[in-house]
This record gives structure tokens, C-alpha cells and sequence, in this order.
């Protein structure tokens, strides 16, 4: 069986970015795993501008995005296979893979970094109600449709779901010709980024009802027409309330699911909030040596976060490589708590002995909050209390601890980040 000592799953721009900084940190042993036929993961499909504002102080395309990170890899001679399906993950780390040139194979990995980001949540989770017609997308599918395989999923057009992908096509549709007539969304507020939603929907004139949902959809071998209609505080449709529009494609943007079966079967500890693995500060999961970044550990908003997460993520597989391989699992470590308003932190533990100098926590918000406070708790004493103008489900939040803080706050139980109103 080949030895590798990082194996990455998923070549997405977390597993991109966890191998460039795994290969600068030292490691001459690294081998990404993806089963498309291109690296680069959901960016590729991702043509409208806006990434890497944060990282490379531009405005780049979803490829030009990814395409930095690519070319990193190419520069620093990283190993990579493509079209490999990665099947399973033991607890040891041996990892089972396919593809057509080498069959079914397996690699032994000191360190494996989970990087296989989220999916769309499908038709079938939302129980609407009426036939199943033709017409009826993901968000994500019309995009890959229409950027990648040059396809028009229709004309006419009501999309389900506010979150970003949703919006994002919203104005793609637009742009390529189509009449998007309504964006409906069961919250009552957007899941998706403000500016999406002014450079999405404000700016072609598209209308976003918050708090409605689909509750009939026409059309027996094709969509003709689907009825939205108001839902009270109970999400349940308020009668009356429908509103009826005449369509070919309903679009569903409803949330993202990250891709967690190999997780899962290996073993790792699974977050009931996120989704995703539960980390330590080191991001690794409860498996020692396994490492888990970007969307299949918590849905990001923005790629530069996956990436800036992901290469923390690579550094700390080399350190652990570098350290002997130790499980440290049974060292003492301290609890993050997201309660009143915070619904989760990443990570969720830390181990003050190998947290970095800064440590950036990230969660998000389960309701709009407007001039109210992100509050950190050192045990019972409040440490930190910053007001935002505006806070909302679709946007990440990040706090950053200091090691000297909590290493001056000696026998600290118990980190609690909360919103609090003044
Ligand atoms: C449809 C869709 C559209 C999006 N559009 C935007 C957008 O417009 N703007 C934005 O900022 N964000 C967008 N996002 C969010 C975007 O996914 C993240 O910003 C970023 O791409 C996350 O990077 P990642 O590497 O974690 O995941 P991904 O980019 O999803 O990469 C994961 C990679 O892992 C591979 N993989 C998964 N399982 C396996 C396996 N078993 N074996 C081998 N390989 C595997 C996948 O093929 C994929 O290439 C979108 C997400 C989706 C799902």
C-alpha cells in the first residue's frame, strides 16, 4: 500500500489552499484526491465577479479564484489525481479510492484533511406539494447548466430560497435573457449576503417576498405555473395569501448541505447545528490526525474565509506530522459555548497549549440583530462586548481570541460567545 503523509479530499478551493500551505510549511508529501475532471471545485462554475476581495484585494471570478491557488500548486509540484472518487476513510487513516487508470487503491496517510465541501438540499427535503414536473432545478444545477454546459433551464422563472446561489441566478437568468418574476423566501429575512441582494435582485427590479413559500406548483410534464403564498410566524401558508405566477422553471435555493458521509463512516464527530465535523483549535477532529476545512466543515459566505481556514488547516496537519503524530485527544482543553443568538462556534474546544497567538472563531446568528453586541465570557466574566450595526443569518460573524488572554485567565472552565442587546 502507498504511504503518503497528507492526503486531501476534495480539490475545491479549501483543499487547494490547505495543500499550498501544508506544502510552504514543509511537507514534501502531499497528495490532493478529487473526483472531478478539473480542480478547482464548485468556482469553476461560479463566472460573476466578486471573490478574492478579501485575499488578494481584487475582484476576481469564481476560475481566476481558483485558478490562483491551481497554479500553486503546479508551481510547488503538488501531487494530484483527478476523476478519483474517494470511497471510504478508517479510523487509521487508510483512505479507499477509485478511478479508471488505477482501479479501486488505497493510501495510508498520517494526516488526512477533509476538504469536500457542501451540496444543494434537494427538492426532495422541501415536500412541496403538486406532480413533478420538468422545470423544477437546483440553483446550483442552473448554474452549471448555463455557465458551463451553455444550456437555458427556461424563460420564465420563480426561484424558491433567498440564499446566495439563489440570487446569484437570479441576475444570471436575467442576464441571459430570461424574466425572473419573484424570489420567495420561507424566512423572514434573506439567507444570502446583502450585497447579493442589492446587486441581484435591487438592481434588475426583481421582487424578494420574505416569508413566503411555495405551496402549489402547475404543469404535468412541465412547470406552467407555481402559487406562493404568505407563511405566519409558524411557516405554515396564511390562506389568501396566494399570489399565482406563470412560469416554465422554478429555481430552489434552499440551503446547503455539507458532504459528510466519509466523515461520517470514519467516525468523526459530527455537529447537529453545522453539519460538519466538531473541531479543536487546531481544526482537526475527534479522530486524531484528521482535519477538516471549508464548506464540509461549516457553509461559509465568502471563498476567502474557506481559503484562509484551509491553510490553517494544512499548517496544523504538518505540525501534527512534525510532533510525532501524538493524540492529544484526552488533553485538557476548553469549551466554546454559542448560546442566545450565536448558534455555533468553530471551532467548539481549545487546547490552550497549541492554539496559534490569535485564534479566529467563526459562527453565525439565528436571527437579524440590529446595534446589538457579539459578547465573549471568560467563565462569568464578560471580556469582550463589540456592537454591529447589523447582524444576520446569511453573513458569518468571526471573533479573535488572544493565547496571553487566556493564558492570563489561568484554570478557565468555559469560553461563551452570546448577542446580547446592550
Ligand atoms: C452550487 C454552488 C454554488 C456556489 N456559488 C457560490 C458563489 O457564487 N459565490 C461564493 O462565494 N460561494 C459560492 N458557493 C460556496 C462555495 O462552495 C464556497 O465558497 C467554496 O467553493 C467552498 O470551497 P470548498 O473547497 O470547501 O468546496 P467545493 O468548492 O465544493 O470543493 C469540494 C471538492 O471536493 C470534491 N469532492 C467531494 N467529495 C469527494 C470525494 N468523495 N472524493 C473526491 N473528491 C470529492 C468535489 O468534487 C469538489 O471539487 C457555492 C456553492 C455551491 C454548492
Amino acid at each position: 500500500m502507498k504511504t503518503v503523509d497528507i492526503v486531501i479530499v476534495g480539490g475545491g478551493p479549501a483543499g487547494l489552499a490547505a495543500a499550498v500551505a501544508a506544502k510552504k510549511a514543509g511537507n514534501d508529501s502531499i497528495l490532493i484526491l478529487e473526483r472531478d475532471h478539473e480542480l478547482g471545485g464548485i468556482l469553476n462554475q461560479c463566472i460573476h465577479n466578486g471573490f478574492g476581495l478579501h485575499t488578494f484585494k481584487e475582484e476576481l471570478t469564481g476560475p481566476e479564484y481558483a485558478y490562483r491557488f491551481i497554479k500553486q500548486v503546479y508551481d510547488l509540484g503538488i501531487e494530484y489525481k483527478l476523476n478519483t472518487m474517494v470511497m471510504d476513510i478508517s479510523k487509521d487513516k487508510i483512505v479507499t479510492a477509485m478511478n479508471r487508470e488505477d482501479g479501486m487503491f488505497q493510501i495510508s496517510a498520517k494526516a488526512v484533511i477533509l476538504a469536500m465541501g457542501c451540496r444543494e438540499r434537494p427538492r426532495g427535503a422541501l415536500n412541496i406539494p403538486g406532480y413533478r414536473p420538468a422545470g423544477i432545478f437546483s440553483a446550483g444545477t442552473a448554474q452549471r447548466l448555463v455557465n458551463i454546459e451553455g444550456y437555458m433551464p427556461g424563460r420564465e422563472v420563480v426561484i424558491l430560497g433567498s440564499g446566495d446561489i439563489g440570487l446569484i441566478m437570479a441576475r444570471r437568468m436575467t442576464l441571459e435573457g430570461a424574466k425572473v418574476k419573484v424570489v420567495a423566501e420561507l424566512m423572514p429575512y434573506s439567507g444570502g449576503l446583502k450585497r447579493n441582494i442589492v446587486q441581484c435582485l435591487d438592481d434588475y427590479g426583481i421582487p424578494l417576498k420574505l416569508s413566503h413559500t411555495v405551496v402549489d406548483i402547475e404543469g404535468k410534464d412541465h412547470v406552467t405555473a407555481v402559487t406562493i403564498a404568505e407563511v405566519g410566524p409558524d411557516r405554515k401558508p396564511i390562506k389568501g395569501t396566494e399570489e399565482r405566477y406563470t412560469c416554465d422553471t422554478l429555481l430552489l435555493s434552499c440551503g446547503l448541505i455539507p458532504e459528510n458521509e466519509l466523515s461520517r463512516s470514519a467516525g468523526v464527530t459530527m455537529s447537529p447545528v453545522t453539519s460538519g465535523p466538531v473541531v479543536n483549535e487546531s481544526l482537526e477532529t475527534n479522530i486524531p490526525g484528521v482535519f477538516a476545512c471549508g464548506n464540509v466543515l461549516h457553509v461559509h459566505d465568502l471563498v476567502d474565509y474557506v481559503s484562509e481556514e484551509a491553510g490553517r488547516a494544512g499548517q496544523n496537519a504538518v505540525k501534527y506530522i512534525n510532533d510525532g503524530c501524538k493524540d492529544e485527544s484526552s488533553a485538557e482543553t476548553i469549551e466554546i459555548t454559542a448560546t442566545e443568538g450565536a448558534r455555533y462556534t468553530v471551532p467548539s474546544s481549545i487546547n490552550p497549549e497549541r492554539m496559534d497567538d490569535l485564534l479566529t472563531v467563526r459562527f453565525r446568528v439565528g436571527d437579524i440583530y440590529k446595534n446589538s453586541f457579539v459578547s465573549v465570557y471568560f467563565d462569568d466574566e464578560r471580556i469582550m462586548h463589540n456592537q454591529k450595526r447589523i447582524m444576520a443569518p446569511g453573513e458569518m460573524e468571526q471573533i479573535i481570541l488572544r493565547k496571553s488572554q487566556i493564558q492570563e485567565h489561568g484554570g478557565l472552565k468555559k469560553i461563551t460567545v452570546k448577542i446580547e442587546n446592550e
